[in-house]
C-alpha cells in the first residue's frame, strides 16, 4: 500500500521534529511547513492524505488556514490547540476540522487519532469506489449511504466526513432519538476525550447545509433534553 501523506503545519520546530520523526517511523511520507502561509501553499497543491494543523502560526493563523482549505477540499484536518484554549476546539470544528487535539499531547494518541482520521476517508473512497450504490431518498433530500454523497433537490451538497457520518448514522436510524454522548460514542468511533459539543456544533454546521431555515429545521431535530433524530420531512 502506498504511504499515506501527512503535511505538518507548526511553527515550533520541536514540536514538529519530533511528530515528523515519529510518523516517518509508522510509515507516513511526511512534510512540514513552519509558518501559515507555506503550510497553505503547501495543504492546496499537495495531495495529503491528512493535515495536522497548529492554530497560532505566523502570518496565517490556523483557523484562517482551516477554513480556505474547506472552501476547496474535504482533507482531514486535525487541528493542535493549547489547553487553555478551549473555545479554540469549538471554533475549530465549526470552521470544519475533523478533530482536534490538546497540547501537550502523547504521540501514541496522536498518532491514534490520525489513524483513525485517515482511516475513516479510506472508508470513503472504498465507497466512492463501489460498483453498486445504496441511495435513499428522504423527500427532496437523497442521501447514497456507500458513495457518501448527498443531494437537496438534485443538488450535491459539500459535506465533511464526520457531517456525512453523522448524517448518515441518524438517517439510517429515522425517527430514534439519541444522546449526545452516544453520537460521540458512534459516530466519532473511538474514545474522543468527552466533549458534547463537539455534536452540537457538527449537528449546527449539517442544518446549515442542509435545512432551508437552520433555525426550524426539518430533518435534524432536536429533542429537548435529549439528544438529536432524524426525521423524513
Ligand atoms: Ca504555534
Amino acid at each position: 500500500m502506498e504511504a499515506k501523506r501527512i503535511l505538518i503545519v507548526e511553527d515550533e520546530k520541536s514540536i514538529s521534529d519530533i511528530v515528523k520523526f515519529n510518523l516517518s517511523k509508522e510509515g507516513f511520507r511526511v512534510d512540514t511547513a513552519y509558518d501559515g502561509q507555506e503550510g497553505l501553499d503547501k495543504a492546496l497543491d499537495g495531495d495529503f492524505d491528512l493535515v495536522l494543523l497548529d492554530v497560532m502560526l505566523p502570518s496565517i493563523d490556523g483557523f484562517e488556514i482551516c477554513r480556505k482549505l474547506r472552501e476547496r477540499n474535504a482533507v482531514p484536518i486535525i487541528m493542535l490547540t493549547a489547553k487553555e484554549e478551549e473555545v479554540d476546539k469549538v471554533l475549530g470544528l465549526e470552521l470544519g476540522a475533523d478533530d482536534y487535539i490538546t497540547k501537550p499531547f502523547g504521540l501514541r494518541e496522536l498518532i491514534a487519532r490520525i489513524k483513525a482520521n485517515i482511516r475513516r476517508t479510506a472508508l470513503t473512497d472504498a465507497g466512492s469506489a463501489a460498483a453498486s450504490s445504496n441511495t435513499r431518498d428522504f423527500g427532496n433530500l437523497t442521501i447514497d449511504m456507500d458513495r457518501y454523497e448527498v443531494r437537496k433537490d438534485g443538488r450535491p451538497l459539500e459535506l465533511t466526513l464526520r457531517e456525512f457520518e453523522l448524517l448518515k448514522y441518524l438517517a439510517e436510524r429515522e425517527d430514534k432519538v439519541f444522546s449526545r454522548e452516544q453520537l460521540l460514542e458512534d459516530v466519532w468511533g473511538y474514545e474522543y476525550y468527552g466533549d458534547i459539543r463537539t455534536v452540537d456544533v457538527t449537528v449546527r454546521r449539517l442544518r446549515e447545509k442542509l435545512e432551508d431555515d437552520s433555525g426550524d429545521p426539518k430533518f435534524i431535530m432536536t429533542k429537548r433534553g435529549v439528544g438529536y433524530y432524524f426525521r423524513r420531512p
